[in-house]
């Protein structure tokens, strides 16, 4: 039988306070709940500052490791819960030390609930006291090899030695919905990544462009969006046929601004995708200056086309920060997988870096291409990766 018999999951410090906060915990209750629906022996505790797992006996560590993986759980710990008794404090904290390693030890003490009779400073003299009596341990205020930490609450008193960081942000749901520009690249799954930790869930939209595009670009995606079901367990992919939309481009403009052109297109086709499928904003895996078409130049002319935000959560990374969280996350690996992208096929030799938006506006007069992006949109192919 296992000492701890709970575990306390925090939410980091929240500024919604109120109504907000109660449908955050809500949500995230709903979310943890769904996340461990396999464990079935676990019973749920909500609180107003956290959330409690019984665990009656099942395995911990698999526990634990399905938590870290929650957006808006912030930290959690595995906890012993006592009545808030003095006596039964020390007994508990006395019994649980014993178990940990070290030679040095430190107390901390909370005291949230004001009724209960012993200052802060005395519960942790005294528990002090017991395990300096009854153990070898020898205090270190400074750099101790063991942290007891006590918080006394209203429903009880928690006595807990770690605290295990987990993934942070807002619970899934909380932020609205996103449609997602996904690539075959390393990018723009660690964008969705970011955006699912900061509770928005996402849709996807994939723009492939057969037969120069291969189907293993589409296996490639659907399992990087298996990956990513670790954080958001259904997601919806849109396959947008880009070929003919490409093709037309590439006849009738100047080879420099095909870039430019193309993403414009790819943008007014996530506009209206995201219109009828009820996003608020569009994202993307764009990187300031990664590529000619992702100078501020380019992405100003190109953002125009829409009047969604777009929100660009690489923006500001440097190439390896962003392959450092593709390691983690464990999408580096299919991303790198040697398959050709629609903008990789189609790539000018000198793309223009501060592609002029008259310019392009003349251009585009002549394409007449309204009606491809209507076929275009006709003809997607939804999948649910889950
Ligand atoms: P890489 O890791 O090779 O940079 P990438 O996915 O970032 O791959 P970019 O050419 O930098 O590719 O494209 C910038 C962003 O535009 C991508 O992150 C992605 O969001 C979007 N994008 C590019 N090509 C497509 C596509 N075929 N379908 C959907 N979105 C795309
Ligand atoms: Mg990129």
């Amino acid at each position: 039988m296992n000492k701890y018999d709970l575990i306390m999951i925090r939410f980091g410090e929240l500024s919604t306070k109120g109504k907000n906060k109660k449908e955050f915990i809500s949500l995230l209750f709903d979310n943890v709940r769904n996340a461990l629906k396999e464990f079935s022996s676990l019973t749920y505790e909500r609180r107003y500052d956290h959330i409690y797992i019984h665990l009656e006996g099942e395995d911990i560590d698999r526990v634990v490791d399905t938590l870290k993986e929650i957006p808006g759980i912030h930290s959690i710990s595995l906890v012993k819960r006592v009545d808030s008794d003095i006596e039964l404090i020390k007994k508990a904290a006395l019994d649980l030390i014993k178990d940990e390693e070290g030679y040095t030890f430190k107390v901390t003490c909370k005291r949230a609930n004001k009724e209960f009779p012993i200052h802060s400073d005395e519960v942790i003299r005294s528990v002090a006291t017991v395990i300096l009596k009854n153990t070898n341990l020898k205090v270190d205020v400074h750099n101790p090899d063991i942290l007891l930490s006590i918080e006394i609450r209203d429903e009880g008193t928690y006595l807990f030695f770690k605290t295990i960081p987990c993934m942070g942000g807002y619970p899934l749901g909380v932020g609205g919905k996103a449609l997602l520009m996904l690539s075959g690249g390393i990018d723009s799954p660690v964008a969705a990544y970011l955006l699912i930790r900061k509770g928005v869930r996402i849709e996807c939209v994939h723009f492939a462009s057969p037969p120069y595009t291969s189907e293993g670009v589409i296996i490639k995606l659907v399992d990087i969006l298996t990956k990513l079901n670790k954080y958001q367990s259904e997601i919806r992919l849109h396959i947008v046929p880009f070929t003919a939309i490409q093709e037309c481009i590439y006849k009738n403009i100047p080879e420099p601004y095909c870039i430019t052109e193309m993403r414009r297109y790819m943008y007014k086709i996530a506009d209206k995708l995201a219109r009828k499928r009820k996003c608020l904003v569009i994202a993307n895996g764009e990187s300031i200056g990664q590529v000619a078409s992702q100078t501020l130049a380019s992405l100003k002319t190109i953002n125009e086309v829409t009047s969604f935000p777009i929100i660009r959560p690489l923006a500001v990374l440097d190439k390896e920060e962003i392959i450092r969280l593709a390691g983690k996350i464990g999408t580096y690996e299919i991303s790198i997988r040697p398959f050709e992208d629609c903008c990789t096929i189609f790539a000018p030799k000198n793309p223009k870096t501060a592609p002029k938006l008259d310019e392009i506006k003349k251009f585009e007069e002549k394409l007449e291409l309204d009606e491809l992006i209507e076929e275009a949109l006709k003809n997607i192919d939804t999948r649910v990766i889950k």
